[in-house]
C-alpha cells in the first residue's frame, strides 16, 4: 500500500528525518514509538504530503513518487496525483483539527462532497452510517465545542473514513484525551483493524499497540533505532535506547 524508502527532511538546520524506509502492507496494521521529538509525526506528515521530503522516495499503490531533492527543495507529483494521493491516505491528528463551525455531520460530509464530488443525499447517508458506526449518531447536529475530546476523535475518525481511504494514519489519537476517554478510541481502532484495515499508528499505549499491531517501530533521533514483531520490541527490545525509552513505561 505505500512505500518509504530513505526519506530524509530537515527543517532548516534540523535534520529530523535522517535515513527512514518502511513499507506498508495491505490489511497490516504499523505501530510507531518513540520519544517525543523523535520525527514521529514529521514521518506521517511526509507520508501522506502535507510535508516535502528532501530526498528519499515514495511508492503509493505501487506507483513511484518522484523526488527531486535539488536545492533541498522536493518536487512533488502533480497536483492530479496528489489530490489522489490526499483522498486514499488518512490522517487523523492529535487534537482532532475539526472545523469549529461546521455540525458534526458537515464535518464528515464536507470532503466527500467537495473531493470526492458525491451528491450531498449519498454523503449524508454515508455520514450518518460512520456517525452509528462510531456511537454518534444522536450528535450528528451538534458542533464541535458541545462533544468531549473522545467524541470529537471519533468525528474526525468518521471524517477520515468517509474518504473511504486505502490506509490511514493515526497521530497519537488519544495523547488529548483524559485518560478515561482513552478507551473508547482504542476500542474503535481496534475493531477497525478486525475489520482488516490497512493503519499507521504512532501512540503511547504500549500494551494497545502490541495488541493491535502487527509490526512495530521504534524511533528515536529520526531514525529507525528497532522493529519487528510487536512481543518482541515491546517485551523484549534488544537495543539499549528501545529498553531505556519503554522502561518509562512501567
Ligand atoms: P514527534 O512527533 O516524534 O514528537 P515531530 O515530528 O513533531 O516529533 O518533531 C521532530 C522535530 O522536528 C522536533 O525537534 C520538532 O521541534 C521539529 N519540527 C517539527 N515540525 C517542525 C516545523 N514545521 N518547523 C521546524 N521544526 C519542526
Ligand atoms: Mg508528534
Amino acid at each position: 500500500m505505500l512505500e518509504m524508502s530513505h526519506i530524509k527532511k530537515r527543517f532548516d538546520d534540523l535534520e529530523v528525518l535522517t535515513d527512514i524506509s518502511l513499507t506498508v502492507d495491505e490489511g497490516n496494521v504499523l505501530g510507531i514509538i518513540g520519544p517525543s521529538g523523535s520525527g514521529k509525526s514529521t514521518l506521517l506528515r511526509c507520508a501522506v504530503m502535507l510535508e516535502k521530503v528532501d530526498s528519499g522516495e515514495i511508492t503509493y499503490l505501487g506507483e513511484k513518487a518522484v523526488w527531486d531533492g535539488q536545492n533541498g527543495r522536493a518536487i512533488y507529483a502533480p497536483k492530479k496525483k496528489l489530490r489522489e494521493i490526499s483522498r486514499n491516505y488518512g490522517l487523523v491528528f492529535q487534537n482532532f483539527h475539526l472545523f469549529p463551525h461546521y455540525s458534526v455531520l458537515k464535518n464528515v460530509m464536507d470532503a466527500p462532497v467537495h473531493v470526492l464530488g458525491q451528491s450531498k443525499e449519498e454523503a449524508v447517508q454515508s455520514a450518518m452510517e460512520l456517525l452509528k458506526k462510531m456511537g454518534l449518531e444522536e450528535k450528528a447536529g451538534a458542533y464541535p465545542f458541545q462533544l468531549s475530546g473522545g467524541q470529537q476523535q471519533r468525528v474526525s475518525i468518521a471524517r477520515a473514513l468517509a474518504m473511504n481511504p486505502k490506509v490511514l494514519f493515526f497521530d497519537e489519537p488519544t495523547s488529548a484525551l483524559d485518560p478515561e476517554l482513552t478507551g473508547e478510541i482504542l476500542s474503535v481502532i481496534r475493531s477497525l483493524a478486525a475489520e482488516k484495515m490497512t493503519m499507521v499508528i504512532v501512540t503511547h499505549e504500549m500494551s494497545f499497540a502490541r495488541d493491535v499491531a502487527d509490526h512495530i517501530i521504534f524511533m528515536d533521533g529520526g531514525v529507525i533505532v528497532e522493529q519487528g514483531a510487536p512481543e518482541q520490541v515491546i517485551n523484549s527490545p534488544k537495543n539499549q535506547r528501545t529498553m531505556d525509552f519503554l522502561s518509562r513505561f512501567q
